[in-house]
């Protein structure tokens, strides 16, 4: 049966990302030899590791800007702490979010003082804080581009005084921005990337070696650079599967081809859950997420049946994160958009049902 994998991550990835990954597995570059078992300081995985590092700057239209690309390890949790050490000297200015972003800002804490210049905790996450100030004389501002657990995103950016760090784990490679309005960027790869166990930091190099506190070596982005991203072993297999996938999207005609296919997808979600009246939506209708609509039953009652038909389409991974309950559809990069038709016919049945 054919599975759709609304899975909020890790999650679906495309299919001949997949197919070849495995192959490579077996017999990597024709080799007789697998990606597993070669030496990452071997030509065939160096080439692997440029490629990725070139590839990411290229689809976020970041090459020859002073920035470098590095695939690191402990997800995009130890970039929470890993920006502080790096960035912070004296104070911080984060935007609060969701629980991703709250949590930045607690490893950030441990190194200095931090402001949060706006927060939507007070009402559960279910909106973007506009209207902020950022004050010039902090060391950078942190934010989060899009909310995996509550499904709202940041449509516009402010116009940072200060060096801006974004937080885009759950939906790089997703729309068209000007990454370069950020000096710091990282994602957690098991998204729009790969399988879990590497972070994609893409970083302006002139915003570092500016903090007087000594930075142990795994911690410090200057010595990844220095190395090329491969200071220790590095992972090799969501690195190589991360590069098949950037490689896809290349293909596929960029960040500008997939972001119009995420559009449809959102609309079409989004259409049902504001016009089938068993349903309602979570997060607020401006800020809603093109990769994760959180959604509800409006009458509970309705759970089980509703449960047992999205069991019967093959419709994985649906269940809302425990913070906001109800259901949330996250439609990243590799869903596609008959997976979406398939769960609004399942709504749209119910409607028909009930
Ligand atoms: N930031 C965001 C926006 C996330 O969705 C997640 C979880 N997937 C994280 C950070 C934490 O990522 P990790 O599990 O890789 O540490």
């Amino acid at each position: 049966m054919q599975k759709h994998n609304f899975s909020a991550g890790p999650c679906v990835l495309p299919k001949e990302v997949l197919q070849k990954a495995s192959e490579s597995v077996l017999n990597f570059n024709n080799d007789n030899l697998s990606l597993l078992e070669i030496s990452h300081r071997s030509k065939p995985f160096v080439d692997v590791m440029e490629n990725a590092r070139a590839l990411a700057l290229e689809l976020l239209g970041l090459e020859g800007k002073g920035y470098k690309a590095l695939f690191l390890q402990g997800g995009a949790s130890m970039q929470f702490l890993m920006v502080a050490q790096n960035l912070l000297e004296k104070r911080a200015a984060y935007l609060n979010t969701g629980t991703w972003a709250n949590n930045a800002v607690k490893e950030a804490r441990i190194f200095d003082d931090i402001l949060e210049v706006a927060s939507s905790k007070d009402a559960n996450y279910n909106y973007i804080p506009k209207g902020y100030d950022i004050p010039e004389d902090h060391d950078y501002f942190h934010c989060t581009s899009n909310n995996t657990i509550f499904g709202t995103q940041m449509k516009t950016f402010p116009n940072s005084p200060i060096p801006m760090v974004c937080d885009m784990s759950s939906d790089i490679f997703s729309r068209s921005l000007d990454f370069s309005q950020f000096d710091l960027i990282y994602a957690g790869a098991q998204k729009n990337m790969g399988p879990a166990g590497t972070t994609l930091v893409v970083v302006k190099e002139d915003i570092l070696g500016k903090v007087s506190r000594k930075i142990p070596s795994m911690l410090d982005y200057k010595v990844h650079i220095g190395k090329g991203s491969m200071f220790n072993t590095p992972p090799v297999f969501p690195i190589y599967v991360s590069m098949l996938t950037m490689q896809w999207l290349k293909d596929l005609g960029g960040i500008a081809a997939i972001e119009k296919e995420n559009e449809k997808k959102a609309r079409l979600i989004y259409s049902e859950i504001d016009l089938n009246p068993l349903f309602k939506g979570f997060a607020a209708k401006e800020d809603r997420s093109d990769m994760n609509a959180t959604f509800s039953l409006i009458n509970d009652d309705l759970k089980e049946t509703f449960e047992t038909m999205v069991q019967e389409a093959g419709i994985n991974g649906l269940n809302g994160h425990r913070s906001v309950g109800g259901y949330r559809a996250s439609m990243y990069n590799a869903l596609t958009l008959d997976s979406v038709k398939v769960l609004v016919e399942v709504m749209s049945e119910l409607e028909h049902k009930a």
